[in-house]
């Protein structure tokens, strides 16, 4: 709609209007970006702002003489507005390719760490020291949150972003631009009144909020991949993929709260500096606090600590630096660490109990997972009583054995883990863990796939796979069914009338029925909802099935490659990697899926109990008959101007580019062609005339 449209009203215009629109598009977009990911204020609604994106993202692609590289279509992953947690898995639609190792860069200023203090005297230590190196000055502190995240460095030449990069061993960092590209609150651009100066070197720290680390840890375990430790490794983790489409799945932010190099500006305080860095449109701390005193300094880590839970991402404690800025030079620094700064860090929220005994949970996928049943403690106010040992072979590296007295800590209020042992209470008496060999639900083998640490009940009937694979298949996001909720398939299952989903396809009044708290209205409630289901988009089937890593989205984009179950069941996975961010894992899944007599199985059932199981009308790719197809242009055509010509195979779905490979799909020679001709002989492409083109478009 919007493509057809902007084609319409732009046609036959000069490009100065179209330059015009792109500017202002990207300054409303850049405008709307930072209200939405910087301020939190978003002001436009998401449908609104896509417009805007897809407007400019037509036009770029209709004049890609005007993209630039600071666009906000540049960032890699943008598409729309994605709360955080929406981020994982989230379409992607540009990014480059992977790379083999980062290139290093040197940081014109060292990025120094701070030193750490734990307590009042030490922190005590710092100011007098400070006072003595400025005898007679008058001077004041700013209290920021220390963020437990993963320091970066952001150079900005005029307005510019060109380098992003970690801090390395201080000196020496990687490049990773094209990560932290895809975070949206790191403007590609700075924003705001002032022109930008020629050097603005920026630095903070990229977290993952706590929400994010949750949902990734889940997804992760679903899929037998060993979970993040905690935000930290997990922000960590994220920059150091080599791949920047996967670095923009993972929901990262940034908080910029100092600078480096600089030239063309200067700040007299921090808090003067904190705010130009806010109106250049980069995140600053939503809160900090300016002390004239120690007393204000040790009131403002008192305030922090108790607001430290209502933060998205995890804090340690407060950084304590001094705000006039003109003092910094003759303060110094010593080899590590500045002088004019350093962290209070607070106790980890820590409590030891003993570990009463460990059991064995089963996934919705298999997956058994180790969890640690505690003796109740008190704990960042909540009683904890249980705690998750992610695996088999974390309880053995951390040498935790049944009766011991363990140290829990409760990551950020994220999930309470067992840190540790205290070895020194042992009595002997305690037993080593070892992982059953047997489903602890429903007694068969257990297996462990290769490359996974996570063992497996691969027993697609064991109850405990099956209650959850029918909440799942129930759910509002997959079939919806109403009247099925957690307790009745619990019924269902416990009194043997649902071996899998197709059994409820099956279900008879009078057995519902006779369940107990079961009247018969809701019996029929309870059917009808079944019935209803059977009319379900294609794609939501899918998702039901549960197939690995076939999340909602991935089913939507198969419903859009395949008109239904018969030929997606034959679908290889080199046909199924064709797909846009099909990765070889998930293809290989669902091949697999596909492939087991009991899941073919399955399948009939659902077939013959009349679920949709085809495409449902509009569902289709967007296509034409020159998908995937590059074209050439070379030389004037009689009766297409450029533009037409380029119009013309885009509206069929062909792309255009701007040389000849051996990717190219036709070169199109008009009068007067250019070297592009040659090349199209050397590499033996298609070289097509005007009547052969104009053949080929009207076909
Ligand atoms: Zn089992």
């Amino acid at each position: 709609m919007a493509f057809t449209h902007a084609l319409r009203y732009y046609a036959g215009m000069s490009d100065k209007p179209v330059q015009d629109r792109i500017r202002k598009l990207r300054a409303e977009i850049e405008r709307h970006n930072h209200l939405y990911y910087v301020a939190n204020q978003p002001q436009i609604s998401d449908r609104d702002y896509d417009r805007l994106y897809h407007e400019l993202e037509d036009l770029e692609k209709q004049y890609p003489q005007f993209l630039t590289p600071d666009s906000p279509t540049q960032h890699v992953g943008a598409t729309q507005h994605m709360g955080a947690t929406q981020h994982v898995g989230a379409t992607q639609r540009m990014g480059g390719v992977p790379l083999a190792e980062f290139e290093q860069v040197r940081h014109r200023l060292p990025m120094m760490s701070l030193d750490n203090t734990y307590s009042q005297s030490e922190l005590m230590n710092f100011h007098e020291r400070l006072l003595r190196l400025l005898p007679g000055q008058v001077f004041t502190y700013i209290v920021e949150p220390k963020i437990d995240g993963v320091a970066i460095t952001l150079r900005y030449e005029h307005g510019r972003l060109v380098t992003g990069s970690t801090r390395g061993d201080g000196t020496m960092g990687d490049n990773i631009t094209a990560n932290l590209q895809t975070i949206r609150s790191i403007p590609l651009k700075l924003c705001g009144e002032r022109p930008p100066p020629a050097v603005l070197e920026v630095r903070g720290e990229v977290y993952m909020t706590r929400d994010g680390f949750v949902t990734i840890n889940r997804v992760r375990e679903e899929a037998g991949e060993e979970p993040f430790a905690n935000p930290r490794n997990a922000a960590a983790g994220s920059l150091k993929l080599l791949d920047s489409r996967q670095v923009a799945r993972r929901p990262l932010d940034v908080i910029i709260y100092g600078i480096g190099e600089l030239e063309g500006i200067a700040f007299d305080t921090h808090a003067q500096m904190l705010a130009a860095l806010k109106t250049f449109g980069l995140k600053i701390p939503a809160k900090f606090w300016t002390c004239r005193s120690m007393d204000a300094v040790r009131v403002a880590l008192e305030e922090l600590k108790t607001m430290q839970h209502t933060f998205p991402f995890e804090i340690d404690g407060g950084v304590i630096k001094v705000n006039e800025r003109t003092f910094y030079e003759k303060l110094g620094a010593t080899a590590k660490s500045p002088r004019w700064a350093v962290a209070f860090k607070y106790e980890s929220e820590r409590a030891e109990t003993r570990l009463k005994a460990i059991t064995v949970q089963v996934g919705r996928t298999g997956v058994l997972t180790p969890v640690a049943e505690l003796e109740p403690v008190a704990l960042a106010g909540s009683t904890i009583n249980r705690a998750t040992l992610h695996n088999a072979d974390e309880v053995k590296r951390k040498d935790i054995r049944v009766g011991d007295q363990v140290y829990v800590e409760k990551a950020g209020e994220v999930i309470p883990a067992i840190v540790g042992v205290n070895t020194s209470a042992r009595n002997g008496q305690e037993r080593l863990f070892r992982m059953p060999n047997k489903c602890p639900v429903c007694g068969e083998p257990i297996t462990q796939r290769e490359g996974e640490v996570a063992y497996r009940c691969e027993n697609l009937q064991c109850p405990a796979q099956l209650k959850r694979w029918l909440r799942h298949f129930a759910a509002r996001g997959a079939m919806d069914i109403d009247g099925l909720g957690d307790a009745l398939v619990d019924q269902l299952v416990d009194a043997n009338l649902v071996a899998d989903p197709t059994d409820l396809y099956r279900l008879r009044h009078e057995s519902v029925a006779a369940l107990e708290h079961m009247a018969a209205t809701s019996a029929q409630n309870l059917l009808d909802g079944i019935a209803a289901s059977k009319q379900r988009d294609f794609w939501r089937v899918l998702f039901a099935l549960g197939i690995r890593q076939v999340g909602a989205k991935m089913a939507q984009t198969l419903e859009q490659h395949y008109t239904g179950i018969e030929p997606l069941m034959q679908a290889t996975p080199d046909e199924l990697q064709q797909i846009r961010d099909m990765g070889p894992v998930v293809a290989k899944n669902i091949y697999n899926y596909f492939q087991t007599a009991q899941n073919r199985g399955l399948i009939q059932r659902l077939q013959k109990a009349g679920v949709n199981l085809k495409r449902t009308a509009g569902a289709a790719l967007k296509s034409g008959r020159l998908t995937g197809k590059f074209f050439v242009l070379t030389g004037a055509l009689e009766n297409f101007s450029r533009d037409q010509a380029e119009q013309a195979i885009r509206a069929l779905g062909g792309e255009v580019s701007a040389s000849v490979s051996k990717k190219t799909f036709g070169v199109v020679a008009g009068a007067e062609p250019g070297s592009k001709l040659d090349k199209a002989r050397t590499l033996g492409v298609r070289v097509m005339n005007e009547a052969e083109f104009e053949k080929l478009i009207r076909a």
